[in-house]
C-alpha cells in the first residue's frame, strides 16, 4: 500500500479502517503503524481491546485469571511464542508453582485412584488418540464409513479393557471417559461422535512445549497495543454495514456504517470479526455480498462451545501440591440424565489457580445450558460436586466468574 494512489489522484496515505480489536485487529493495527501508517482506525464494538483474550485481576497480589486464552501452543512459527519470548514474559515460569503440584484422579465417590494406573491407560488412550491421526497423515481409509473419533476409541478401547474384569475394568473405563472429556474440551465438541476420524490428523500442532503467561496473556496485547496511538482505537463501536465496492464515483471504494449511523469511508478495510459473528450476521454486514468462496467457507466452517468456570473461595480447599482435582464420573452409577441434574457432570476437572480459585472446564450443550444458569445454581451445583468428590464439607464460594 506504500506510496498509493487515492482515487482522487493524489498521492496520499491510505485510510485504512480495521474491524475488531481482538489479538487480530491489534495485530494488523501494530503491524500498519510500525510501517508508517497513520490513517488507519479500529472499531471496536465492546469497551476494551482483547476480545477472546481477556485476564481478569483476582486478588490484591494482581494474579490473573484466564477468561479466554490461556496457553501458547507450541513454539517453533508461534508469533505469540516470539513475543513472550523476546518480552522476557516466560521466565515466571520456573516459579510457577503449577509445575510441582500434583494431579488427583477422584472417583465421584470420592475414591483416589493410584496415579500408576492413570499411566497405563493414559499410555494406551495416547497411542489410540496419535493411532486417530495416523487416518489423515497417511490418507489411509478409516475403518468405517464416516467414521467418527468417538467411536474408533471406542471400539479400540473396548479390546484393551477385554483382558480386565469387575472393578479393575470399570475403573479403567472411568479414566478413558474422562480423558475424552477433556479431548471434547480440546477438540470443541459436544462428544466425540462429532468429530470425523478421516479429518482428525488434519490439525496440525506446532511443535514445542504449551507455555501459559504468567502476568497474563493480556501482556501480549498490552506490547503490540504500544505502537497504536490512543486515539487510533474507538471503543463502543459497533460496525452495522461494510460497503466495499462502493463503485468508481466515489472518492472510497468503502463506507462502514456504524450502529449509531456514523459512518466512516476508507481505502481499505480488515474484518477480524469471530466466525460467530460472521455466520449470524454476514448476509446483512456485507454489500455487495462477499465472494461465494468465502460465503461458502463461512457456512461449511465450525465451532462448538467450551466454557471455563471459575470458583473463588474464601481458603484453599485442597492440600498446597495439588493442582488438579480430576473427576472420573461415574457413568454406571444411576444418574438423572436432565441437564438440570447433570449439567455438571461434563465438567472433566477443577484446576487450583492462585490457591483459594478453582477452574472447572466443560464443553458442548452442558456448557450452553450452564450459561443460562445463575451463578448462585451454578456455585450450588459446584459445591454438591466437590463435596462429594472430595468427601468434606465445601463452603459456600465468595463468587463465580464465567
Ligand atoms: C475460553 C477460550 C479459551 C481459549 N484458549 C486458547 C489458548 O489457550 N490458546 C490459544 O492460542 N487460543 C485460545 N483460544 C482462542 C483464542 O482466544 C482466539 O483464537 C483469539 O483470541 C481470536 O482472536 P481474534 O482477534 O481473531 O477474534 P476475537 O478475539 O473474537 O476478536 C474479535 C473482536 O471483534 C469485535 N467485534 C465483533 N463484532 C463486531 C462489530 N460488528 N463491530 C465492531 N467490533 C466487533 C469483538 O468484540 C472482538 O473484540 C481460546 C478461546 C476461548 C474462547
Amino acid at each position: 500500500m506504500e506510496g498509493e494512489k487515492n482515487t482522487n489522484g493524489l498521492n496520499q496515505e491510505p485510510k485504512i479502517i480495521i474491524i475488531g480489536a481482538g489479538i487480530a485487529g491489534i495485530a494488523a493495527g501494530n503491524k500498519l503503524a510500525k510501517q508508517g501508517f497513520t490513517n488507519f482506525k479500529i472499531l471496536e464494538a465492546s469497551d476494551r481491546i482483547g476480545g477472546r483474550i481477556w485476564s481478569i485481576i483476582t486478588d490484591e497480589d494482581g494474579n490473573k485469571a484466564e477468561m479466554g486464552a490461556n496457553w501458547i501452543h507450541g513454539i517453533e512459527r508461534n508469533p505469540i511464542y516470539q513475543i513472550a519470548d523476546e518480552n522476557h514474559l516466560l521466565q515466571l515460569r520456573h516459579k510457577d508453582k503449577s509445575f510441582r503440584r500434583k494431579e488427583m484422579f477422584i472417583s465421584e465417590r470420592g475414591e483416589v485412584v493410584s496415579e500408576r494406573l492413570v499411566k497405563a491407560v493414559d499410555f494406551d488412550y495416547g497411542m489410540l488418540l496419535a493411532a486417530c491421526e495416523e487416518f489423515f497423515c497417511n490418507n489411509v481409509p478409516t475403518p468405517e464409513d464416516n467414521d467418527s473419533v468417538g467411536a474408533y476409541l471406542d471400539r479400540e478401547m473396548e479390546e484393551k479393557l477385554e483382558k480386565f474384569s469387575n472393578g479393575d475394568r470399570h475403573v479403567r473405563e472411568m479414566i478413558f471417559a474422562q480423558r475424552k472429556l477433556l479431548e471434547c474440551c480440546i477438540s470443541g465438541c459436544d462428544d466425540l461422535s462429532e468429530v470425523s476420524l478421516s479429518e482428525f490428523g488434519s490439525y496440525e500442532s506446532l511443535p514445542g512445549i504449551h507455555y501459559t503467561i504468567p502476568p497474563g496473556f493480556d501482556t501480549i496485547l498490552d506490547i503490540l497495543r504500544k505502537e497504536i496511538p490512543e486515539e487510533n482505537i474507538e471503543f463502543s463501536a459497533p460496525v452495522r454495514c461494510v460497503n466495499w465496492d462502493l463503485g468508481p464515483d466515489s472518492e472510497y471504494p468503502v463506507c462502514v456504517e456504524m450502529e449509531s449511523g456514523e459512518k466512516h469511508y476508507a481505502n481499505h478495510v480488515i474484518v477480524t470479526v469471530s466466525l460467530g459473528v460472521l455466520k449470524a450476521a454476514c448476509d446483512r454486514m456485507f454489500n455487495p455480498h462477499l465472494p461465494t468462496e468465502k460465503q461458502h467457507a463461512i457456512d461449511c466452517l465450525g465451532f462448538g462451545t467450551v466454557d471455563k468456570v471459575f470458583i473463588e473461595f474464601e481458603h484453599p480447599l485442597v492440600e498446597e501440591d495439588v493442582f488438579r482435582i480430576s473427576i472420573l464420573w461415574d457413568n454406571e452409577q444411576p444418574h438423572d440424565t436432565d441437564l438440570p441434574h447433570s449439567w455438571y457432570r461434563k465438567i472433566y476437572s477443577f484446576e487450583v489457580i492462585h490457591e483459594r480459585i478453582l477452574v472447572g472446564w466443560l464443553s458442548g450443550k452442558e456448557a450452553l445450558y450452564m450459561e443460562s444458569l445463575t451463578e448462585e445454581q451454578i456455585a450450588e451445583d459446584c459445591v454438591k460436586v466437590l463435596k462429594k468428590v472430595l468427601k468434606k464439607d465445601i463452603p459456600a464460594p465468595l463468587r463465580i466468574i464465567r
